[in-house]
């Protein structure tokens, strides 16, 4: 944390062993600075400026995920997905970088890892996914030893797989396997083998993709992507559903199925999800032991009072796709919910949230999926509307204008 940050947020953060103080102005504090959390905290302060926002992020800069598949096809680098979150800063929401170790709902803190408590009236988690490592056989050990990797945050493993995909011969297997839905990013991985095939087309085109779907189809946009592999990338991409992968042999290169072994010359295993370490900690986690509860009309969680939750940590209602998008369009229904609950009003009664994904299938088309959600109070939760959304006609250059678009909106939406 810089000095002057730290100076900013000192009424409320306490030296290690002091109790918290109590915030004189209503204080929301958000954990994670990403798609969900930077969006809740911008909002909440341009809405009712009268509330202190605090923002607890680990990372010093916002790397996006979305388009960093590009990165990997080679035509973007992680510069073009990195962003500043000072911007955040002009609307007075607090930004202290630093890990929050621990929630305490009944006395109202987050601990922080360089030591300090934050108090906080309402507090908003947005921490995104961490893997569950255990139900892969030998992962843990294949990704210490760099062997494998999953990508599936962007940063400096998706520079590192791409220095893979570089190094590998010509003539050798890409193997990609993906987990068991809900997972982060439904088209994610069908994009990925397109920017993959991309760039084995033009740079080594002997080389093979097998994509291991643990699903039985493809989970989006299927039909789009289908006739992007056959028209564009034919006998590169091997699709195959139905395949887990339940361990990986990183001394072999191989990967575990349930009747196989599959080998390779670069492994991108993505491990199945849960809710971010710090939902786990904080008692948020309701579903499976992997994902939070939360009523759709204010993101409050089910499990603690006083304290939300969005984005791919939430447990997703019916037709809802883990989406920064998504996420994007959680945190301001939770902003406006939790501005009215400060405020003694009653938030909204029929919220309405919405989603888009774009998908490049290379370096120059795309195809999008769109769809709008909104509450029914007969059933209890946030359902998809009918006839509202759909997807694209057929891939594109224009939708590919769209889709840039559509990301220096979205960032300047929740960071600028
Ligand atoms: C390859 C790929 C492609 C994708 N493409 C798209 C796309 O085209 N469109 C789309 O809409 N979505 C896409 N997504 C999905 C999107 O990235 C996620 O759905 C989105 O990031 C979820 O937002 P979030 O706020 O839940 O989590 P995140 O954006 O991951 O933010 C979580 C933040 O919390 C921080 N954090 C976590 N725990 C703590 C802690 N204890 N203390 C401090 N900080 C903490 C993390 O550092 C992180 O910055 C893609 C994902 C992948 C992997």
């Amino acid at each position: 944390m810089k000095r002057r940050d730290f100076l900013k947020i000192a009424g409320a953060v306490s030296v290690a062993g002091c109790a918290a103080t109590t915030p004189s102005k209503a204080r929301v504090v958000v954990i994670g600075g990403g798609y969900g959390g930077a969006t809740a905290a911008k909002y909440i302060r341009m809405w009712d400026p009268a509330i202190d926002v605090v923002m607890v992020e680990r990372e010093s800069a916002f790397i996006s995920c979305p388009l960093s598949n590009l990165v990997l096809g080679g035509s973007k680098s992680l510069d073009d997905l990195t962003r500043s979150r000072d911007g955040l800063r002009k609307y007075g929401v607090q930004l202290v970088n630093d890990d929050a170790t621990m929630v305490d709902a009944t006395k109202k803190v987050v601990r922080l890892a360089r030591g300090g408590d934050l108090a906080y009236q309402r507090l908003i988690v947005s921490p995104g996914i961490d893997f569950l490592f255990n139900e892969v056989e030998g992962y843990e050990t294949a990704m210490n030893s760099g062997r494998v990797l999953h990508a599936w945050k962007a940063g400096a493993q998706t520079v590192e797989l791409r220095k893979q995909l570089v190094a590998m011969k010509d003539g050798g297997v890409y193997v990609l396997a993906i987990p068991t839905a809900p997972y982060r990013c439904p088209p994610g991985p069908y994009e990925r083998v397109c920017q993959v095939a991309h760039y084995f087309r033009q740079a080594k085109p002997r080389s093979k993709i097998l994509l291991l779907d643990a699903n039985p189809d493809v989970t989006s946009k299927g039909p789009l992507f289908k006739r992007a592999w056959e028209e564009l990338y034919k006998g590169i991409i091997e699709y195959r559903p139905n395949q887990k992968a339940i361990g990986v042999d990183a001394a072999a290169m191989a990967v575990k199925l349930e009747f196989e072994n599959v080998s390779g010359d670069v492994l991108n295993v993505v491990p199945p999800h849960r809710a971010g370490d710090i939902a786990v900690k904080a008692g948020l986690i309701t579903h499976n032991n992997r994902w939070c509860d939360v009523d759709w009309r204010t993101l409050e969680s089910k499990a603690v009072k006083g304290v939300h939750v969005l984005g791919d940590a939430t447990l997703s209602a019916s037709g809802m796709p883990k989406s920064g998008h998504m996420a994007n369009s959680q945190a301001k229904v939770c902003a406006a919910a939790v501005i009215a609950l400060l405020n003694g009003r009653e938030p909204s009664v029929n919220p309405v949230m919405n989603n888009t994904c774009y998908s490049f299938v290379s370096d120059r088309e795309v195809i999008h999926v769109a769809s709008v959600h909104q509450w029914d109070a007969a059933q209890g939760t946030i359902i998809p509307v009918k006839g509202a959304g759909g997807v694209s006609s057929a891939r594109s250059e224009q939708e590919a204008a769209y889709g840039w678009s559509w990301a220096r909106n979205i960032w300047a939406d929740m960071l600028a």
